[in-house]
């Protein structure tokens, strides 16, 4: 009998999950079945218990994206620590009655950052860009790679004070500094190794407040949104930095949690070159 697996959003038919699947399943000769399914913004919890009842093979995982993820965490029975972390689920894998959450997104952008773009976080001055699900979900991840400073740095500041306040008390965790919250304003002539986009101010290309100044000589700007060059990454470009985007770390979530489901750790750069070669 063949696995199924799933991604749930809303919307969905823009997403890149089936086919990353498809071709890792191919590569690793993994057999599994992997659908979109859109959901009524109402309809999450409901779609996951029809999902796992419905006919055919066991069902043994979903994927979730915007705007579930919180829900997601809810409505798992455990959860994985980097999940706890990140208040979201974003990977969900279904076991004899249990629904386990977890969060492959932190991990997907730091294997991203260092096997693809060549820029490990270790020792570097970060700035994150945002406080929302996706800033979140990347904190703990980050502050884990030993970085010297991490800035978050939002739209609206109380938002990025509460999150640095949160991830600054970290019972258990090996971490070495303490993550600042600020607000755009207070980053003139501020300077930093690695710029961090997880704003979705890119999706409607509105331009972000950033002096030039937080651009390092030898930075690393990094976009999480992916299909497009935002404005964000035109003014990094200028300013002479390094820029990547965020389709990297779509396909490293997704061999995380491939390899969370499968046990199995698929090459991501034929993947990645597959989706850039024909998007
Ligand atoms: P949320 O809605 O949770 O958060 C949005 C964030 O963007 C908030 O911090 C918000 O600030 C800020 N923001 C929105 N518009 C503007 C603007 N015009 N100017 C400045 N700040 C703005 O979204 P997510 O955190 O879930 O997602 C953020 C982005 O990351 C999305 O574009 C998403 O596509 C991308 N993403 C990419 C992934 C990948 O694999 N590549 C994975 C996950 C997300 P405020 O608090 O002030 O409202």
């Amino acid at each position: 009998m063949t696995d199924r697996y799933c991604v749930i959003g809303n919307p969905i038919g823009h997403s890149k999950s089936p086919r990353i699947h498809a071709l890792f399943a191919k590569q690793t000769g993994q057999d599994l079945s992997y659908e979109a399914i859109l959901v009524p913004s109402d309809g999450f919890a409901e779609a996951i218990r029809a999902f796992i009842a419905a006919k055919g093979g066991p069902a043994r995982g979903a994927n979730v994206t915007v705007p579930f993820k919180e829900e997601a965490f809810r409505l798992a029975t455990r959860r994985t620590a980097r999940a706890e972390a990140a208040g979201a689920v974003n990977t969900l894998s279904f076991d004899a009655g249990t629904i386990v959450g977890d969060n492959t997104d932190g991990a997907g952008l730091v294997r991203d950052l260092k096997h693809n773009l060549g820029c490990d976080p270790a020792g570097r001055r970060i700035l994150l860009l945002g406080a929302g699900g996706a800033a979140r979900g990347v904190i703990l991840p980050l502050l884990l790679e030993n970085p010297t400073e991490l800035v978050i740095a939002n739209r609206t500041e109380e938002t990025a004070a509460r999150l640095a306040l949160e991830f600054s008390r970290l019972p258990g965790c090996a971490v070495a500094v303490k993550p600042d919250g600020t607000g755009f304003g207070r980053l003139a002539g501020r300077a930093f190794d690695l710029v961090i986009n997880a704003t979705s101010a890119g999706l409607s290309n509105a331009v972000l407040p950033l002096p030039t100044s937080v651009f390092a000589p030898r930075c690393v700007a990094y976009e999480m949104v992916y299909g497009r060059e935002t404005a964000f990454m035109v003014q990094a470009r200028d300013a002479g930095a390094r820029v990547g985007d965020g389709l990297g770390m779509l396909v490293e979530q997704a061999a995380e949690a491939f390899f969370v489901w499968r046990g199995v750790r698929p090459q991501t750069a034929p993947v990645l070159s597959a989706l850039k070669g024909n998007p």
